[in-house]
């Protein structure tokens, strides 16, 4: 049972713009709690759209785009209604951190989440039980964070169900982005789209360039995408224009074949700049060790041919570290 509380009235017309409070106790503040930005824009009837963004809160096209709708969008423009979060883990939103400052936690490695648990495992808990029952579509907007660089895209989750599956599919090309790619996060049942799916909901995530900085390219492709995807759902007029982006150019990330991981400690030197294509057994990059010069450098491979898709940003690099991606085609199902 959820403890959090809103003022905001979900069935209400027009525009509101506020909090939902969940009771959090810290040594500093005992009876306080965690503010996490919500807003509705509602007229009449129609479909609900679930905007959400800051899920890592070192990735900030998402919740720029998000809070200039939150501010420009007036009621009588749309049709249905919008559920705006755009600032979800706002521990680590404020702390321009991918985890929790308060936890420790991924945000996006706790859904459903738990009403009992920690206050990020609550926040997704929050999600699951409250918001995503309301709503028609869930869009959830990611970059690459600090960590990583990634080639703007938009984002597909595998839905088993055909039906639904067909309807990601055509939300995701609407939303038009240069690129767009199935990702599964290897399976990951714990991300907020995976979550949406199986809550049946029209499901659209983002990797909005990264590099704990704001794109400003990624931050022009955002803005236009969510406005296509709130068009292409009829909660804004139609925009008139079919996107560019075609179901025959889908890309995905083939599995572990799609990440090259560090074998040692030290600095990485890619030999690739993003969007190179690349081949399955071609050396990716070299690690240095830099305290040690009479060391040879250690080579890394790509295991899949396809283009880099994405790069780590930090140049240093421990054992495990995702130092780059390779994106290939999407043979799955389409239709
Ligand atoms: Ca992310």
């Amino acid at each position: 049972m959820s403890t959090a509380r809103t003022s905001i009235d979900f069935d209400r017309n027009g525009k509101q713009v506020g909090f939902v409070d969940i009771p959090h106790s810290p040594h500093e503040d005992a009876w306080g709690a965690t503010r996490i930005p919500l807003a509705v824009i509602k007229n009449g009837e129609g479909p609900t759209v679930i905007l959400q963004a800051g899920n890592h809160g070192d990735e900030y096209e998402g919740p720029i785009t998000l809070g200039e709708l939150i501010r420009e969008l007036d009621p009588a423009q749309i049709s249905g209604r919008i559920i705006f979060l755009p600032a979800l883990n706002i521990h680590a939103v404020l702390a321009g951190r991918r985890t929790s400052p308060v936890d420790g936690l991924n945000l996006n490695r706790t859904f459903p989440g738990n009403h009992a648990g920690t206050i990020t495992q609550q926040i997704s808990a929050y999600v699951t039980d409250i918001i995503m029952p309301m709503g028609n579509a869930y869009v959830d907007l990611h970059s690459g964070g600090s960590s990583l660089n990634i080639l703007p895209s938009a984002i597909i989750e595998p839905a088993a169900d055909p039906v639904l599956r067909k309807k990601n599919i055509a939300a995701v090309l609407a939303f038009d982005a240069p690129l767009t790619v199935v990702i599964d996060n290897l399976g990951e049942p714990r991300t907020s789209t995976a979550a949406s799916v199986r809550a049946g909901l029209v499901t659209v995530g983002t990797e909005m360039a990264g590099a704990g900085t704001v794109s400003i390219d990624a931050l022009g492709i955002c803005r236009r995408g969510v406005r296509n995807v709130l068009s292409h759902f009829g909660v804004l007029p139609t925009t008139g224009k079919a996107p560019t982006a075609r179901p025959e150019n889908i890309l995905t990330l083939p599995g572990h074949d799609g990440y090259v991981y560090a074998t040692s400690n030290g600095v990485f030197e890619p030999f690739h700049p993003l969007g190179a294509t690349v081949r399955k057994g071609e050396a990716a990059g070299r690690i240095h060790n830099l305290g040690d010069p009479s060391r040879t450098p250690e080579t890394l491979f790509y295991a899949a041919d396809g283009i880099v898709y994405g790069r780590r940003q930090p140049g240093k690099v421990v054992v495990g570290n995702c130092c780059v991606n390779v994106a290939c085609r999407y043979e799955g199902n389409i239709t």
